[in-house]
Parts: C-alpha cells; sequence; structure tokens
C-alpha cells in the first residue's frame, strides 16, 4: 500500500489489538513504538541505569529492531520480556527524555519512509508521521481500559488488582500527557474512536471504512 497509517492513544484503548487486524488485512507492516519505548527501559533495567547520560549511551550501543511483530535487542527476542510490570511501570519516565525520543522519532521515520506502515504510539499523527495519509486516535473511558488490562495481565498469570492497574494506567496517561517533548495527543487531523462500547471488530471495521472511502476502493 501506498499509505501510512498513525494509530494513536492512550494505554488500553486497543490501539494494538486493532493496528495489528488493520495492518493483517491490509496485507501492511506494524510497528508497535511502544515496544521500542519498552525495550529501552527492559535495558536500563538490567544494567541497573537510571542517569540519563548512562541510558543515551545504552540506547547508542544497542541495536534495537523490531521483525515480524516481534522485538530485538542485539538479536535477544524481548517481545515477552518488556510486557513485565516493572517495565510497564517504568517506561513512561524513560520515554519522557528528550534524547531517547530524538533517536525514537528517528528510527520510526526510517521504518516508514517507504509507505505501507501501520504505527501505534502516542506521537505518531503528530510528531512522528505528520504526513500520514490516515490518522486515527482512539480512546476509551478509564474504567473500561482498565478492566480490558487487567484482563490480559491476569490471563499471563500477572498478580494485580484491578484497582492498581487503574492506578497505574493512570499514571503513565498522565506522563505521556505532561512531558515536554511530544506527549500524547490527538493529531488536529486524526479521526477520533471512542471504543468503550465497540469491541475490537468494530473498531477495525469502522477503520478499514474510512480507507476504502479514501482509497476509492473495495476491502
Ligand atoms: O503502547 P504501550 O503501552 O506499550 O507504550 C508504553 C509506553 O511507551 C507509553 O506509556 C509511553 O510512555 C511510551 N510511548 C511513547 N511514545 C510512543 C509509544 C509509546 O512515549 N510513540
Amino acid at each position: 500500500m501506498n499509505f501510512n497509517i498513525a494509530i494513536d492513544g492512550p494505554a488500553g484503548a486497543g490501539k494494538s489489538t486493532v493496528a495489528k487486524i488493520v495492518a493483517e488485512t491490509l496485507n501492511m507492516t506494524y510497528i508497535d513504538t511502544g515496544a521500542m519505548y519498552r525495550a529501552i527501559t527492559l535495558l536500563s533495567i538490567r544494567h541497573d541505569k537510571s542517569d540519563i547520560d548512562d541510558i543515551i549511551e545504552l540506547v547508542k550501543k544497542a541495536q534495537i529492531k523490531i521483525k515480524d511483530g516481534k522485538i530485538f535487542i542485539d538479536h535477544e527476542d524481548v517481545s515477552e520480556a518488556i510486557r513485565s510490570i516493572e517495565v510497564t511501570n517504568k517506561v513512561s519516565t524513560i520515554a519522557k527524555i528528550p534524547e531517547i525520543r530524538h533517536v525514537m522519532i528517528r528510527l520510526q521515520r526510517d521504518m516508514a519512509k517507504n509507505k505501507g506502515v501501520v504505527m501505534d504510539g502516542r506521537d505518531i499523527g503528530t510528531t512522528v508521521l505528520p504526513d500520514a495519509e490516515y490518522k486515527f486516535f482512539l480512546t476509551a473511558d478509564i474504567k473500561e481500559r482498565a478492566i480490558r488490562r487487567y484482563r490480559e495481565m491476569i490471563k499471563k498469570g500477572q498478580r494485580v488488582t484491578l484497582e492498581q492497574v487503574e492506578k497505574d494506567i493512570m499514571n503513565r496517561d498522565l506522563q505521556d500527557e505532561k512531558r515536554d517533548v511530544s506527549p500524547l495527543k490527538a493529531a488536529e487531523d486524526a479521526v477520533i474512536i471512542d471504543t468503550t462500547n465497540k469491541n475490537i471488530q468494530q473498531v477495525v471495521e469502522e477503520i478499514l471504512d474510512w480507507i476504502k472511502r479514501g482509497e476509492n476502493v473495495v476491502l
């Protein structure tokens, strides 16, 4: 496909599930930019580094790659490890660092330069790909987002309470919204979709409908 799709929104709004299906349906490449920030966070935890300069040094030395829906640090598949509670609770603090964002944004733009990507994150429509042909911003009530995340975590065997998950999500969103560089925000030209009372298939169809109309094709 000769276009890019940006999907942004807060934690638990359904972005990654929806983005993956949209990419598969349209035979495009799915890029989870949150996974990249999580990989750096994992790196900083493993090396026990909190100092900004030390983390930047780690990022410069490491090779972070996304391939076939998996994320690698120096050829090690860390797709599972980046989903730990420890990483989740630290990621927004790392993602705030402007130097880290600059490196990530450059990498993400490079991945999208030949078009054909569905990229999900927080700042794709506003900063990474402001010229993306299609932009969507997914939202949902905090209670609904917390329940979705809670169910996912319980399924994976993580021991959490719904109250804790809700608190963590709110804290992460707040940090993402308030940071100076490319905060979580809907692009002015994004289509806003409230997913609170919609299932995944309905959201996917809504997005595909926009694209069908834009491209003037039957998909
Ligand atoms: O999408 P996910 O919840 O895995 O993202 C984890 C975190 O990575 C977010 O809470 C945010 O702090 C950061 N992030 C970001 N910019 C993006 C994608 C994710 O700052 N484009």
